[in-house]
């Protein structure tokens, strides 16, 4: 491809809403093999929903509520956002001083009218949150994270967890001075175009993967549900950019599509490394491609764009 073509391809991605960070990303994107795909965020809409709590202490409901909240406030991940947001629904009912508008300023000034008091935060990166609340630690998060403090989980909230994770959904963990008091269930719909994206690669002789920091079993039902049958769950942040190591052993050409903080060190291991557009700045930044649409059949525009500057014609 000459240096005119080059320049017309970014220009025609950037018109498409990708957009290119130079020739060598863009000659590479031809001979994609394996695309890894994030789950959280990138195969998944991020518009994760607390759907279910379960107590499973004699603890009142919103008391419950407001210590996970509590514990959760000052953390960045979706699963934060959408156990807030449920909490302030949850408060607004229940104590009609606080207006609804001033719970959707998400001001953490009006938020502290009912939150707990926290201190000694700490956020543990694909395991959950963890901080003391009067004197008491509270943790936040998966299986890991509890086995990590040494807290045991009962077979009663064992079973209600992968009731949840056999539909797709993400049961978060919640101890309290190491005791298991109780269960938030969040789900996370699948983008509307994650199946088609996946079964034309297929076709384009490009075979897709799923690679995440969650637990086996929702990583399945929700891979299932996209038409992904290689999945590699429960793999921490550096472990993303192992797995894309290993794809690449016998020289194939690998991408990873990707949003999160946690995604950018395999987002730069990648030979080809795609944010979302809406991901975070450290995605965006470790990436060669930026998907500004948040659509993943710009991973299929993309491939094409190449292929079409440099191929030969025969
Ligand atoms: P993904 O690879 O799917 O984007 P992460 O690596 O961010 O997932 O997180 C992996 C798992 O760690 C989550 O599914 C969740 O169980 C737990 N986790 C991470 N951060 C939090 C948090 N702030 N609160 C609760 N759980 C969390
Ligand atoms: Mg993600």
């Amino acid at each position: 491809a000459t240096p005119t073509a080059v320049m017309v391809a970014t220009g025609v991605g950037a018109n498409n809403g990708v957009l290119i960070k130079g020739g060598d990303a863009l000659e590479r994107a031809q001979s994609i093999r394996y695309v890894l795909f994030d789950k959280t965020g990138t195969l998944t809409q991020n518009k994760a929903a607390v759907i279910t709590v379960k107590v499973f202490t004699e603890m009142d409901h919103g008391e419950f509520l407001t210590l996970v909240a509590s514990a959760e406030v000052n953390s960045e991940h979706p699963i934060s956002k959408a156990i807030l947001e449920y909490a302030c629904h949850y408060h607004f009912f229940e104590d009609p001083s606080i207006t609804k508008d001033s719970q959707y300023e998400s001001n953490n000034q009006k938020m502290t009218r009912w939150l707990f008091d926290t201190s000694d935060f700490c956020a543990i990166p694909g395991r959950g949150v963890q901080c003391d609340i009067n004197g008491k630690q509270i943790l936040v998060g998966n299986r890991s994270l509890l086995a990590e403090k040494g807290v045991t989980v009962p077979t009663d909230v064992e079973n209600f967890l992968v009731d949840l994770e056999e539909n797709a959904k993400t049961g978060i963990l919640v101890a309290y001075d190491f005791e298991l008091i109780g269960v938030v269930g969040v789900a996370d719909p699948l983008k509307r175009e994650a199946a088609v994206v996946v079964e034309g690669l297929f076709k384009m002789g490009v075979r897709s993967i799923m690679v995440t920091g969650d637990n086996w079993r929702t990583a399945k039902a929700v891979a299932k549900e996209a038409g992904i049958q290689d999945v590699r769950a429960e793999v921490m942040p550096a472990g993303k950019a192992d797995v894309i190591r290993s794809f690449q052993k016998d020289g194939s050409t690998v991408a990873m599509v990707g949003d999160g903080i946690n995604d950018s060190p395999a987002l730069a291991a990648a030979d080809v490394g795609m944010a979302i557009g809406a991901g975070t700045d450290i995605a965006i930044e470790a990436a060669d491609y930026v998907l500004m649409k948040n659509n993943l059949e710009d991973v299929i525009t993309a491939i094409d764009l190449s292929r079409k500057t440099f191929s030969r014609i025969r």
